[in-house]
């Protein structure tokens, strides 16, 4: 059995991630600030003697003896990455570095979540490892976006400089349970509005694209990956090719809820993508790996999640 260090552990992958590694009979340690993490998702795993809570910032140094990183610690949700946005750049950037020197002192292996975002406003379509990205370094969301671009870089050179055990992953928009109601990404928002009979906020003409994928997917493709060979570092997509508007998507959800709800147009985010849709073929080949879960049996599984929220 491994020790593990999962930051941003009581987050939504996180506390997801926490509970696979757990079962499985690994040593973890959840390191999280609670910024948009909560205590609710992992209190399942506190009673557990194999699992752990470190109340810590990514920015600051920390210490412990572990075989495997996965640095999942940044605000993922634009509404709550904007927030702070000097606090979102760093966490990235320093816990990246934090997390590569203890990585490096250790001989451990560190695996980095990055994001589809370093592809920012896609020219190419649907996008590549490879592609280099459309990305404003001077925009409201280039705090995460060249954060996680800055991060993926550290990890290369950790890599390639002090021989660090790496390993890369580009996740595209991922929903399900434990996502916090209110944080603001779309597929929460929309369940949460349909549940409550309110109208539906589409941003723009809802012609913009996302391909979800079900966190279980996700949660198999990362451990999967902390497997390879050290010789493989990625950067590697983790995504659900299947590509719908956003307009299809609440089309859905009031279908999924049967609800009452009205769809309404509101003003677009500044440089909100205008397309996005994984190219997986690296992950199919290296992990063995693609999604199995349709938006069709994932979205029942979200609404029964947040029926609580909304009563
Ligand atoms: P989340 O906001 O639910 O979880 C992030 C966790 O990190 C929270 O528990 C938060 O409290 C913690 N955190 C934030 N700043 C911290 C800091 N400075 N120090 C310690 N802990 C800190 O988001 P999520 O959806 O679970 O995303 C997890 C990771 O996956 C993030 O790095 C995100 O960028 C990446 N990712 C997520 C998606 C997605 O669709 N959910 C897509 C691409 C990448
Ligand atoms: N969006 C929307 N209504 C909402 C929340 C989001 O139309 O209530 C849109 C948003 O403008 C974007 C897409 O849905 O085009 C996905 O947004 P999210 O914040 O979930 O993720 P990201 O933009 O980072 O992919």
């Amino acid at each position: 059995m491994k020790r593990i260090l999962v930051t941003g552990g009581a987050g939504f992958i996180g506390s997801h991630l926490c509970t696979r590694l757990v079962n499985e009979g690994n040593e973890v340690i959840c390191l999280d600030n609670f910024f948009t993490g909560s205590k609710k998702n992992i209190l399942h795993l506190l009673d557990c003697h194999n699992f752990e809570v470190a109340r810590h910032d990514v920015i600051q140094p920390y210490y412990a003896e572990v075989d495997e990183i996965y640095n999942l610690a940044c605000p993922a949700s634009p509404v709550k990455y904007q927030i702070d946005p000097i606090q979102t750049i760093k966490t990235s950037v320093m816990g990246a570095i934090n997390m590569l020197g203890l990585a490096q002192r250790l001989k451990a292996k560190v695996l980095q979540t990055s994001t589809s975002e370093v592809y920012g406003d896609p020219f190419v379509h649907p996008q590549p490892e490879d592609y280099w990205g459309n990305v404003n370094p001077v925009g409201y969301r280039s705090c995460y976006d060249e954060g996680k671009r800055c991060a993926e870089t550290l990890f290369m050179d950790y890599h390639r400089q002090n021989n660090v055990r790496i390993k890369i992953i580009r996740i595209f928009n991922t929903y399900g349970p434990r996502m916090l109601p209110h944080d603001g990404r779309v597929v929460s928002n929309f369940i949460i509005q349909a549940l409550n009979n309110e109208d539906i906020t589409i941003y723009g003409d809802g012609t913009q694209t996302r391909s979800f994928q079900y966190v279980d997917d996700l949660i198999e493709a990362m451990i999967r990956m902390m497997a390879t060979e050290d010789s493989f570092t990625g950067p590697v997509n983790i995504g659900n090719p299947r590509e719908f508007t956003i307009l299809q998507l609440a089309e859905k959800v009031i279908n999924c809820v049967g609800s009452k709800s009205k769809i309404v147009f509101k003003p677009l985010p500044h440089d909100d993508p205008k397309q996005r849709k994984p190219d997986i073929t690296l992950a199919k080949e290296k992990l063995n790996w693609e999604p199995t879960v349709l938006l069709d049996q994932g979205l029942p599984k979200m609404v029964e999640y947040f029926k609580e929220f909304v009563l």
